[in-house]
């Protein structure tokens, strides 16, 4: 008998797990992947689309390239979930499963945030990095903050290489001198698990004459005014920010929920509900939202899935480890590798920003192309 898998979201979860239980099931799997989007994007993108370094057209990597055994690729959006009977409502229908894996991200909660949409920008959303190809460049002189306004959020790097990006990219337009740049982070350093990281980072701001205020998340937006959880006053002219992030409303409403994000096991990403998984952004597994960790925790619930269809024990367990790359400007990239699980504490081992680590990112995104969509 085929096993009927439905997967929800096609990004980094959902693209790792599909492309693992092809590869193993192959022809007795009958895997249907759906995902609203047509094209998927790297989360990295984002900061070469904003400051103008690829073009948002050539990013897009578009999902009807996926031709693997076993597996639809369906472009619908997904209004229903229902873990108890494992039956997935789209606008276009319903879909049963033997097993469900959520893999649905996060979503950005505006709102949250009064003034935010009014008076500032983000770089989160893919529109929000495109809308900011055209804002960069019309600032000239005065203050730029980038400042997160919720915890948590993706990818605890990118408010840094936001600042450190922004820096380069004022400098090459002639303007750096006239012009601030604050960052605002909700943690103490700006890679807690790897103080060499922060350490790192810390000093490459520094240098650059990049005021870091950590501790403190942006509350609110006026015109020209950022106001800290503390009550404290920033002006700004040029504001970027990092919105709170939420589940996406199928989510928050489909019972799978627990204080605002799907709790699995750290054993196999499994739900509450049998047969239930769910992996990356959407969960609280406990380790950061980033690409690495839900690709990392997707091969674990494909394990414990494969294990189940061959009637075998999964053995595999989830480290909650991930190598996460991280933009210096000047055309290096660093790279920290961290381990959440394994030990007492999380913890991280810093390599050093270089042009060789460019290389490797490159990799890094060109392997994944290749293996998710053989292109
Ligand atoms: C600026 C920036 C830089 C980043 N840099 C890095 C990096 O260098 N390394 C790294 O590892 N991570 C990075 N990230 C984070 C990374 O992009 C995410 O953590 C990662 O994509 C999460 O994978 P996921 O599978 O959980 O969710 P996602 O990749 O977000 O996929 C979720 C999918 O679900 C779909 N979806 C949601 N709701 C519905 C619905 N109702 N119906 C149908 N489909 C739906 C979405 O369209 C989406 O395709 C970065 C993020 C940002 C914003």
């Amino acid at each position: 008998m085929k096993l009927r898998v439905v997967v929800l979201g096609a990004g980094f979860g959902g693209l790792e797990l599909t492309s693992i239980l092809s590869e193993s099931i192959g022809d007795n799997l009958d895997l249907t992947l759906i995902d609203q989007n047509d094209t998927f994007f790297f989360g990295f993108s984002k900061l070469d689309v904003m400051f103008g370094h690829k073009n948002a057209d050539t990013v897009k990597i578009p999902y009807n390239s996926i031709v693997k055994p076993g597996v639809k690729f369906r472009k619908e959006a997904i209004v229903a979930i229902d873990p108890e009977s494992k039956v997935v409502t789209t606008q276009n229908g319903t879909y049963g499963a033997d097993v469900l894996v959520v893999a649905l991200g996060a979503n950005y909660d505006m709102a949250a945030t009064p003034g935010l949409v009014e008076y500032g920008n983000e770089y989160y959303s893919f529109e929000g990095a495109v809308k900011l190809r055209d804002v960069i460049p019309n600032f000239k002189k005065g203050h730029a903050i980038i400042g997160v306004c919720g915890a948590p959020f993706k990818c605890p790097p990118a408010p840094s290489e936001g600042a450190l990006m922004l820096h380069d990219y004022l400098v090459s337009a002639g303007v750096r001198d006239a012009c601030t740049i604050s960052l605002v982070i909700p943690f103490g350093s700006p890679i807690p698990p790897s103080p060499d990281s922060s350490k790192a980072l810390i000093k490459a701001f520094e240098e650059r004459g990049i005021r870091f205020i950590p501790q403190h998340k942006i509350a609110s937006l006026r015109p020209n005014t950022a106001v800290l959880d503390d009550g404290a006053e920033l002006p700004f002219d040029l504001f970027l920010g990092i919105p709170k992030h939420v589940a996406p409303d199928v989510v928050l409403q489909s019972g799978l929920t627990a204080e605002g994000w799907i709790s699995v096991s750290r054993q196999n990403l499994m739900t509450r509900f049998d047969d239930v998984y769910a992996i990356g952004d959407v969960t609280s597994v406990g380790t950061p939202k980033a690409g690495v960790f839900a690709e990392g925790a997707a091969k674990i619930a494909a394990a414990s899935i494969i294990a189940n269809y061959k009637g075998k024990e999964n053995e595999a367990a989830y480290t909650g480890a991930g190598s996460c790359y991280i933009e210096f400007g000047k055309g290096e990239v660093a790279r920290v590798d961290v381990d959440f699980f394994s030990g007492p504490k999380p913890f991280g081992i810093h390599h050093d920003a270089s042009e060789a680590l460019v290389v490797d990112k490159e990799h890094f995104g060109l392997s994944r192309k290749a293996r998710w969509f053989g292109l």
